[in-house]
């Protein structure tokens, strides 16, 4: 007969990034007993930072921008000073083609949408035709709903609205490129859409670029452990989760290689190529699977300098 799961058993979350962080975070908060593991020797996942030898880079350089605000507050809820750790700056996008100058935008500080609407009427580059057309689209982009079961193409979505290529090549490409880290044949009109109104029809504070001016650690990782270890919340480093203990009645735990732990509920905060391979053994669970396995990687490369003092 299987084990019963202790009515005192946690919250199991699996995985210390971000989006791992911030489940047990919030579980924490409202005083549900919660373990977080999390499989490398560090917590923080894609976005941390990494020794190597005598300094400390970040795993590639990450940008929010103010629309971020369940982050935001999050940060905000467990200590970290916001304007402490960015550098807040209005939007800005500054591009370069062959060494030259190809597109500057900077967002004038006026209330929305004027503040964008300032930015593309100014931005250098683009002809006064090709402003009207980026115009045209950025205030019809507002009003587009585009669903899951409809998505399609940036590349279709841009044509749909009429955007010349050299727009399209100045503009838009480089902003999806930017924001979804895909190109815009095979990028989500839908993400997209949702990028360009958070920009456009947000508040001017929503668009504003908010770089990291300390390590990728001092925002998120560290002071969520602490906050996680300060009111009796398990975080355990360099355990890996290799099955899931499901039976009947439902979720019952975890299995860490030699070792079964108890769980009322479990949450796998996992790249999705893992969460399908621990999902994929339950035959409820392999639909779900399925889908996942539909889903690709986009590699993004990182080039580091190192300047004299
Ligand atoms: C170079 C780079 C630049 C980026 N720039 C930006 C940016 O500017 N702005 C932005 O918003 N986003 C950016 N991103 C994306 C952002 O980093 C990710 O969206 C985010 O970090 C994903 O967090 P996550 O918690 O969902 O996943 P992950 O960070 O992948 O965390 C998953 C965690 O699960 C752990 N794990 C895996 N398998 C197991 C297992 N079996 N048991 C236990 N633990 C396991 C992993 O070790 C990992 O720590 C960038 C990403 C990269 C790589």
């Amino acid at each position: 007969m299987a084990e019963a799961t202790p009515a005192t058993a946690p919250v199991l979350v699996v995985g210390g990034g971000w989006a791992g962080l911030s489940a047990a975070l919030t579980l924490c908060r409202h005083k549900v007993p919660v373990v977080l593991v999390e499989s490398a020797r560090q917590l923080g996942g894609r976005a941390r930072s990494v020794r190597s030898d005598k300094r400390i880079l970040d795993n590639g350089q990450h940008l929010v921008i103010g629309a971020y605000q369940s982050l935001l507050t999050l940060m905000q809820q467990i200590g970290v000073d916001i304007d402490a750790v960015f550098e807040r700056l209005p939007l800005t996008l500054q591009l370069y083609r062959n060494n030259k100058l190809s597109l500057k935008f900077k967002a004038p500080v006026l209330p929305a949408p004027f503040h964008l609407l300032g930015a593309l009427g100014s931005a250098r580059g683009l002809s006064p035709r090709e402003r009207l057309q980026a115009l045209r689209f950025s205030r019809n982009v507002i009003h587009l709903n585009v669903t899951a079961a409809e998505d399609f193409s940036v590349q279709t979505l841009l044509q749909d609205h009429g955007q010349p290529p050299g727009l399209v090549r100045k503009l838009w490409e480089p902003l999806c490129l930017a924001s979804l880290n895909t190109p815009i044949d095979l990028a989500s009109a839908r993400l997209f859409t949702r990028v360009l109104q958070t920009l456009f029809a947000g508040s001017r504070p929503d668009s504003d670029l908010l770089i990291p001016c300390q390590e990728l650690n001092a925002l998120l990782p560290r002071p969520a452990c602490e906050f996680l270890e300060s009111r009796g919340a398990g975080v355990e480093l360099g355990q890996r989760v290799t099955g899931l203990d499901i039976d009947a009645q439902g979720i019952r735990g975890a299995i860490l290689g030699e070792r079964r732990v108890a769980a009322t509920q479990v949450i796998l905060a996992t790249p999705h190529s893992v969460t399908r391979r621990l999902l994929s053994r339950h035959p409820a669970l392999q639909p779900l699977a399925a889908k996942l396995g539909e889903l690709g990687h986009e590699p993004i490369a990182t080039l580091y300098l190192q300047y004299p003092a």
